[in-house]
């Protein structure tokens, strides 16, 4: 009660600070443009939640600008100054938790409890680089060779960009930010178009935590102007990237290509899509693997790039399963976010659209057995959609929907369930229910996914628990939240000295 207590009292907080305008955030400078950005709130598209700066090609130049002044600084900070400032920001990302809550509820439709784990995740990214950035603080110590001393050491890559998607819009903005700047890189931050609010949020709590001016610049503009533009541009080092395939191919194709006076390889992060698929076998917990199912499905509507998208039935089990399964998603409510329903709506009119045309797709291609449609309220609502009787090859079972549709795929046996499962061109997240053991050996080694879970809901990952990112199409497999990640953003160099 006094958490709810609590979110209530700052969502009305926030809801007072509508319409606020964001300015730019380069070298440290407050930047107002002509051209602005406006964030409605998508359950009640009429509201504006704010109105941010829009760059264009000449903010790009002086934010990589301001970013390589400050690199020649921030490069030499010893790694336990740069540690603390980025705890700071944990410390004080925690102190305004249900505010970050709120204007997640408010700009994307997020419901208490998405909001809160998307807030979360960004206190957990922020402590835990933070913390895994005091491994490489000290050169490695000097091995005597025959004749000479060696050593190898650990340094910053310089500067680069980091566009980030909507659907995690502070977890994922924080993680791919705080990553290479805790290693001593500085970043050009493009956010998504849709969630500049609470992106502006993020750059003014590294701001006062002491982060000095010019190590992470709040760029928010057009993908396909200022986000190309970056990416292409011969002084950026590295790109982190999560969104969409489609996207992330043409970042991959134009980082590849030289650019006159670049005299350097761009190191290319992608997290992109996935089709993730859950197999239930004849042995399964049923009402466990409905529950899940259901959870992951329609979590935020079905956008995250680790919901189950596919779920893949053996035929003993099949109409059991099939009808908790329904049962469940039939009593899910859908409403303004602001009241934590267990759906809101989705993000923005963009994906209303883009979720409309493939439940059009499905009806042609399968069995449309609940919802499908576009719900009143005024909101980007749509009701959770399950499809059955689709075939593996069917459209709504091979490309990301990105939305609160649920393809259910019949299969004879586990051996197709799992060929099935593997019959994308994703490979993010799978799941299984089972209790045969040999089964779980069998998908442990055979089910090609980044992040695998058995005996329970396919989700995104906690942070240091399991590295996060996909195989295949679903990206370069980073590994977010991993032990290794921060090794993505540094190079070694090795210096011999003769004596
Ligand atoms: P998107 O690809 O449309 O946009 C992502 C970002 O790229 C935005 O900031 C956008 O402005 C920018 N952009 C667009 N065109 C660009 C261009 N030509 N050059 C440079 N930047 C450009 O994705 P989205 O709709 O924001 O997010 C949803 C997608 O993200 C889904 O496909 C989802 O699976 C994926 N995702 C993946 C992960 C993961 O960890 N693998 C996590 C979350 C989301």
């Amino acid at each position: 009660p006094e958490a709810f207590e609590a979110m209530r009292k700052a969502l009305a907080a926030v809801r007072a600070q509508f319409g606020r305008h964001y300015p730019l955030i380069i070298g440290g400078e407050r930047v107002h443009t002509p051209a602005t950005i406006t964030s409605t709130n998508p359950s009640n598209p009429s509201e504006v939640v704010g109105v941010s700066a829009k760059a264009g090609i000449a903010e790009a130049d002086a934010a990589l600008d301001a970013a390589w002044r400050a690199f020649k600084t921030w490069r030499d900070w010893p790694q336990e100054h740069r540690s603390r400032v980025l705890l700071k920001a944990a410390q004080i990302m925690k102190r305004r938790q249900r505010e970050l809550e709120a204007w997640l509820v408010y700009e994307i439709g997020k419901n208490w409890v998405e909001a809160a784990a998307d807030v979360a995740e960004a206190i957990d990214f922020t402590r835990y680089y933070a913390l895994s950035a005091l491994k490489y603080k000290d050169g490695a110590p000097v091995v005597p060779y025959p004749g000479e001393d060696n050593e190898a050491f650990y340094i910053p890559l310089g500067v680069g960009v980091v566009i980030a998607p909507w659907n995690f819009p502070l977890a994922i903005l924080t993680g791919m930010t705080v990553a290479p700047i805790a290693v001593g890189n500085c970043v050009v931050a493009k956010p998504a178009e849709d969630t500049v609010v609470i992106a502006a949020k993020l750059f003014e709590i590294l701001e006062e935590a002491g982060l000095p001016a010019g190590v992470a610049n709040y760029l928010p503009g057009e993908g396909s102007e200022v986000g190309a533009y970056l990416v292409q541009h011969p002084r950026t080092r590295f790109i982190n990237f999560t969104g969409s395939l489609e996207v992330g191919l043409k970042i991959n194709e134009s980082a590849a290509r030289l650019s006159p006076g670049q005299i350097w390889l761009k190191r290319v992060f992608l997290e992109l899509g996935g089709k993730d698929g859950l197999i239930v076998d004849e042995t399964a917990d049923i009402a466990a693997a409905a529950q899940a199912t259901v959870q992951s499905a329609f979590g935020f509507q079905g956008q995250k790039c680790s919901a189950a998208s596919r779920l893949i039935v053996v035929d003993g089990i099949y109409d059991q399963l099939m009808e908790q399964v329904l049962d469940r998603t039939e009593s899910l409510i859908v409403g303004p976010a602001e009241e934590n329903p267990d759906m809101g709506p989705v993000a923005s009119a963009q994906q209303e659209k883009t979720v409309l045309s493939y439940i059009e797709i499905g009806q042609q291609e399968a069995r449309l057995v609940l919802g499908g449609r576009r719900l009143e309220g005024g909101g980007f609502f749509i009701s959770p959609t399950v499809f059955e009787d689709v075939s593996p090859d069917a459209r709504i079972a091979q490309e990301e929907i990105f939305g609160p549709v649920l393809s259910v795929i019949r299969v004879p046996d586990f051996d197709t369930a799992l060929e099935v499962a593997n019959g994308t061109r994703f490979g993010l997240t799978g799941g299984v229910f089972s209790r045969k053991r040999e089964r779980l050996e069998r998908a442990r080694r055979e089910f090609h996914v980044g992040n695998l879970y058995f005996n329970r809901k396919i989700t995104g990952a906690l942070v240091g628990v399991q590295p996060f990112g996909g195989f295949n199409l679903s990206g370069t497999d980073t590994k977010a939240g991993g032990p290794d990640y921060l090794l993505n953003f540094l190079q070694m160099k090795s210096v011999t000295e003769r004596f």
